[in-house]
């Protein structure tokens, strides 16, 4: 396949969580895929910097474009904001023109949350209401079991 027609496919495979879904019952291209190996996003020199500078020990080759397809994220100017709650780290994440006219998902900066902020952002992503959810049932250790008077919620 032409490498072009690759990107494209790829690209738009990647676009929207629910579309690459639809895509992957629907379209014979994407059962191909499926047996390729998992794909790591591509990080920029910034971010590579911002990472080691802000202490954040992951190793880049094992985030890959799928594991992120699965966080739950908002978008600011064109830059997703990919929430790793596993991590605590925020991924800024660009559709970035490559040297080969490709779009190419890519890290442009990592952030750290800490996971109070964390929290934070989750519920505005899913429009819960911070202050009625449980933050002790959140980190797994609400004792208060069904007499509990915030909603439990997993993240
Ligand atoms: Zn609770």
């Amino acid at each position: 396949m032409p490498y072009k027609i690759e990107c494209i496919i790829l690209y738009s495979f990647y676009l929207h969580p629910i579309a690459a879904k639809m895509r992957h019952t629907n379209s014979p291209t994407t059962t191909t895929y499926q047996h390729q190996h998992q794909h790591t996003l591509k990080w920029n020199p910034h971010a590579i910097e911002r990472k080691s500078e802000r202490d954040i020990a992951l190793d880049p080759a094992t985030v890959s474009i799928e594991y992120i397809s699965t966080l739950p994220y908002y978008t600011n100017n064109n830059c997703y904001h990919y929430c790793d709650t596993i991590n605590n780290v925020t991924y800024y994440v660009r559709d970035i023109l490559n040297e080969n006219g490709c779009m190419v998902k890519t890290v442009v900066t990592i952030i750290k949350r800490n996971p109070i902020q964390m929290a934070r952002r989750i519920c505005e992503i899913n429009g819960w209401k911070f202050e009625s959810i449980c933050r002790d049932n959140l980190f797994g250790n609400c004792m208060r079991g069904s007499g509990c008077r915030y909603i439990h919620k997993d993240i």
